[in-house]
């Protein structure tokens, strides 16, 4: 396949570029405010040592202390030490690069629980949204078919630039457009080539024809990617919460968990929704299938029962805020304090990028408003109240560590202390929205946005310097992304306004999902 092949070559350049990476002689001194130390930071290097210095940082680590003012150091692909000591001057002359990254704040990259990615050469199409089957008409009935897998890479590449400069170094795809091995092979490469950290969750498509080899072919698939063909990446399988929202061998059920557990796959669910994932979850919980290896995402207007199985079967769970608010989906209001009632955390998510922002500043501050909003209301007018209001902390939790462990790689990222893999951030407190530094966690998360994202690590590799993203061609992606636009929107039939997008409907809503293959098991 042609993009295997780019992709491929684009890797072997990426390690002859090894060789001429670490400078010889007296030890680098960079600035994280100067492009400078872009090269030697950027490449791939397993002895690459690497000490940000005079940062606050921001552990969300139970075991790791957070740093008022200190030192962060990076070996190869992991965190070697964070403290408020440490001797820089006998680690620079031991050849490390010493970065001042003076009146920031570090912190782990945020995890995305859950995006469509394949769909972003339409950002922003439908802005307007406020209807479930609306979406699903333009998206699964309508253009879904029409991709190639050339159109899956420059989407999923696009996601991943723009996940990278809003400080994501992790991002759960998911992926429900999955036509054909190269349809998922290169959705996987357009996310790593970009080198981010992606959690494809691979799910059959909800309508149109396919080749049918899923989930057979979901063995293979995690066996490429754990040979490291592509960047940091792990596969899962995907599936949707009920036959309420795709065809049968597309839903949450035992035939699909014993699949995934079979061949050693954890589960994320989209859609877990309303009285058909309620129902779905209960039988299911009911017959001890539910489990710590499961993800639900969304979790909306369930039922008590089915909140007691989640919490009771150890389950993740990961909130849509922006989706289920203002797309309206089931109940519309993201359900935190069932969360909370729940004694649960949880991770955030995007969704979608047709109709919603692609940033996680937007995710913990809607979820934020929302549990006060619900709480002080009930406050107010003297009614049952929820216990506690939550903190930022809280929320910078589910953008971090809470989000990684249900992404599952939360033993590898989300928080930052030794050990574990070097995904971070560093966030400008000096820019004039975020100055002075009165409380580190609240900047993080109310100050601050994409814009005050200084520089991104993933795998211990800048991919963010001095504010911008490292290696995008932006004149090419824009080619691209724009020529697979105007083909998907002729051959999908549909029009636009380039200052207003799409508005209405595309037909009446047409409901149901149909697919013309059925699911290939493998046995
Ligand atoms: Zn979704």
């Amino acid at each position: 396949m042609r993009l295997s092949q780019d992709a491929h070559t684009k890797r072997t350049r990426g390690r002859s570029l090894l060789m001429e990476a670490r400078p010889e002689g007296t030890p680098a001194r960079y600035s994280v405010r100067t492009a400078d130390g872009v090269q030697a930071l950027s490449t791939p290097d397993d002895d690459r040592q690497v000490v940000l210095t005079g940062c606050s940082v921001l552990s969300m680590d139970s075991e790791q202390e957070d740093v008022e003012r200190g030192d962060i150091v990076i070996k190869g692909h992991s965190i070697q030490a964070v403290s408020s000591n440490l001797d820089v001057a006998a680690l620079a002359a031991d050849g490390a690069i010493v970065v001042d990254a003076e009146g920031t704040i570090v912190l782990p990259g945020f995890q995305d629980g859950h995006r469509h990615c394949w769909q972003n050469q339409l950002r922003q199409l439908i802005s307007d949204v406020d209807d479930l089957e609306d979406y699903v008409d333009l998206t699964h009935r309508t253009v879904a078919p029409l991709y190639t897998p050339e159109d899956v890479y420059i989407a999923n590449n696009l996601t991943a630039w723009g996940c990278l400069d809003a400080g994501i170094t992790t991002v759960l795809d998911f992926f429900h457009n999955r036509r054909s091995a190269e349809h998922a092979e290169a959705a996987i490469a357009g996310i790593t080539d970009a080198g981010i950290r992606v959690v494809h969750a691979s799910c059959a498509p909800l309508s149109g024809s396919w080749d049918g080899k899923w989930p057979a072919d979901l063995p293979r698939l995690r066996d490429t990617v754990a040979d490291g063909v592509y960047g940091p990446a792990t596969v899962r399988m995907g599936v949707v919460g009920s036959t309420a929202f795709g065809p049968e061998h597309a839903a949450l059920s035992e035939r699909n968990l014993r699949f995934a557990r079979e061949h050693g796959l954890a589960m994320t669910v989209d859609a877990v929704l309303g009285d058909a994932g309620s129902a779905n979850l209960v039988d299911l919980g009911e017959r001890g299938l539910l489990g710590d290896d499961v993800t639900l995402i969304h979790c909306n207007a369930l039922s008590p029962e089915a909140w007691r199985h989640i919490a009771d079967s150890d389950c993740h769970v990961v909130l849509a805020p922006t989706s289920d608010a203002q797309i309206g989906i089931t109940a519309a209001v993201p359900p935190i304090q069932d969360v909370l009632d729940a004694g649960l955390k949880t991770g955030l998510s995007v969704d979608v990028e047709v109709a919603l922002s692609g940033d996680m500043h937007t995710q913990m501050r809607l979820v934020l408003n929302t549990q006060r909003m619900l709480r002080s209301r009930e406050l107010y007018y003297g009614r049952p109240a929820p216990e506690r209001a939550i903190s930022v902390r809280d929320v910078l939790g589910y953008a971090t560590i809470d989000g990684a462990h249900a992404n599952g790689v939360g033993d590898q990222v989300g928080s930052l202390r030794p050990g574990k893999r070097a995904d971070l951030i560093v966030i400008d407190a000096t820019a004039p929205n975020t100055m002075p530094r009165n409380n580190a966690v609240g900047t993080a998360v109310l100050g601050a946005d994409a814009r005050n994202v200084l520089a991104v690590f993933v795998d211990g590799r800048a991919r963010k310097w001095a504010g911008s993203v490292v290696g995008w061609d932006q004149a090419g992606t824009l080619v691209e992304v724009e020529r697979s636009r105007d083909r998907l929107i002729r051959d999908g039939g549909l029009q636009y306004d380039p200052i207003n997008g799409m508005t209405g409907r595309l037909r009446p809503a047409a409901g149901g999902y149909e697919v013309a293959v059925e699911a290939d098991y493998g046995d």
